[in-house]
């Protein structure tokens, strides 16, 4: 069946966000700039925080960005309904002394970040982007645009590479960028340029590399849309188009509702230990604070917890029809047949039957179909932030996504249909 056209804008419009977003900081800048686009008040950490009855803020830590829409008629035990994502995807992160070179080229120096699939890196051209920490105290984003380069050595002086290619993770994954000698050239000139700054005054970088290449939607009745950093940026992108959707003033987020927050966080492919990772105090930083602005008691506050729901959204695996039999023989999710819920006996996702329970009924209410997900007994399954956020803070927690191939390659793929259900559910699931 052909993709709905308004699916199709949505793959177009996360193509936009994908490429405005090369890094988890570009990420929660732009959630934070497409939020305040639609009216969200900007909020720092650094300062007090307004009542909230009514409002609709968004606040940016780091490479996370957390935002909210509260009702009028919100009161102290009001309950939240928060939709969870990830801002960060697996690839390379700029090392110090990162310009390098030999034999005339210029190379960057860079380490690996998280568990990206290593070939598929080679051979496309690919862009350095991250914040830079200046001397006079600013952070500034900055994006070189296409930089860079892996380039894969050549069949004729690699015989074997098609009987298994394997790559050195420090000699073979150190891209180029330009010829010359390295002791006259220097990469942070590159970023310094793209960000309008003095190389000079840069004390600090998060840089990572990222695919150029913006994301397109092809095959037979445009079912497929292929792009970097599905993982996650997919589900955050739902998330803000969700939340987008809710204004307490124009009455399209209904009174008696439940405080919906969207909350992005960084660093999950390295486990989310960090400040602005789920397993750090971020998530209950901000809502101490928003239940603190609704008058609430800590009492009152856990009482809030206690119905509150946490659908924690990233990418899973769709059946590989040339890997069947990695899948479970069974549960077999595909690409445009939905949304999938996650489900792992050992708790590496946090679905259960209260939750599966729960996520048919905010389908049903958004009209989408949707899949599940179990791994097949011999195959490790991954996690994700679902279990995290429940073990913090005893939020019910459901872990979806939609169906993806190729995970953690540079460049993913999924069904273009279930990216625009994705938002519907995530809409359906923000109204209560
Ligand atoms: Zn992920």
């Amino acid at each position: 069946m052909p993709v709905t056209p308004v699916a199709l804008a949505h793959a177009d419009d996360l193509a936009d966000f994908i490429a405005a977003s090369p890094s988890s900081h570009h990420a929660a800048s732009e959630v934070a700039r497409r939020l305040e686009d639609a009216g969200f008040v900007p909020l720092d950490e650094t300062q007090p925080w307004p009542s909230q009855p009514g409002g609709r803020f968004v606040v940016v830590r780091d490479g996370a960005a957390i935002a909210w829409v509260v009702p009028t008629d919100a009161a102290a035990t009001t309950p939240v309904q928060v939709f969870g994502a990830h801002t960060d995807s697996p690839g390379f992160k700029l090392k110090p002394q990162p310009t390098t070179g030999t034999k005339g080229w210029l190379q960057a120096a860079v380490e690996i970040y998280g568990g990206p699939l290593l070939n598929s890196w080679l051979d496309r051209e690919l862009r350095l982007a991250g914040r830079l920490a200046l001397a006079d105290g600013r952070v500034v984003l900055a994006d070189t645009g296409p930089l860079l380069r892996l380039p894969q050595l050549a069949i004729h002086l690699d015989r074997g590479a098609n009987s298994g290619l394997e790559l050195d993770k420090q000699l073979q994954t150190q891209p180029v960028w330009g010829l010359g000698d390295p002791s006259s050239a220097d990469i942070l000139a590159e970023l310094a340029a793209s960000a309008d700054v003095d190389a000079a005054d840069i004390r600090g970088y998060d840089v990572v590399v990222a695919d150029s290449a913006r994301g397109a939607v092809f095959g037979k009745d445009d079912a497929f849309f292929a792009a970097g950093r599905l993982d996650d940026l997919a589900s955050v992108h739902a998330g803000v188009v969700a939340l987008a959707s809710l204004d307490p003033s124009t009455g399209t987020q209904a009174a008696g509702g439940p405080i919906a927050v969207l909350a992005a966080f960084d660093h999950e492919e390295l486990g989310s230990g960090s400040r602005s990772g789920a397993a750090g105090p971020f998530l209950e930083d901000v809502l101490e604070r928003m239940y603190a602005s609704l008058g609430a008691d800590p009492s009152q506050r856990r009482q809030a917890y206690a119905s509150s729901w946490c659908l924690s959204s990233d990418v899973g695996h769709s059946v590989h029809p040339n890997y069947v039999a990695k899948h479970d023989p069974v549960v077999q999710p595909v690409l445009g047949s939905g949304p999938i819920l996650k489900i792992n006996a050992n708790q590496r996702y946090a679905t259960d039957a209260v939750g599966s329970s729960a996520w048919s009924s905010w389908c049903e209410r958004a009209g989408i179909a949707s899949q599940e997900f179990v791994s097949n007994n011999t195959v490790a399954c991954g996690s994700t932030i679902g279990p995290i956020t429940a073990t913090r803070l005893g939020l019910r927690t459901v872990d979806v996504g939609i169906p993806i191939l190729s995970m953690h390659s540079a460049r993913e793929l999924a069904g273009v249909a279930d990216l625009h259900d994705l938002t519907r559910v995530a809409e359906a699931f923000f109204r209560g």
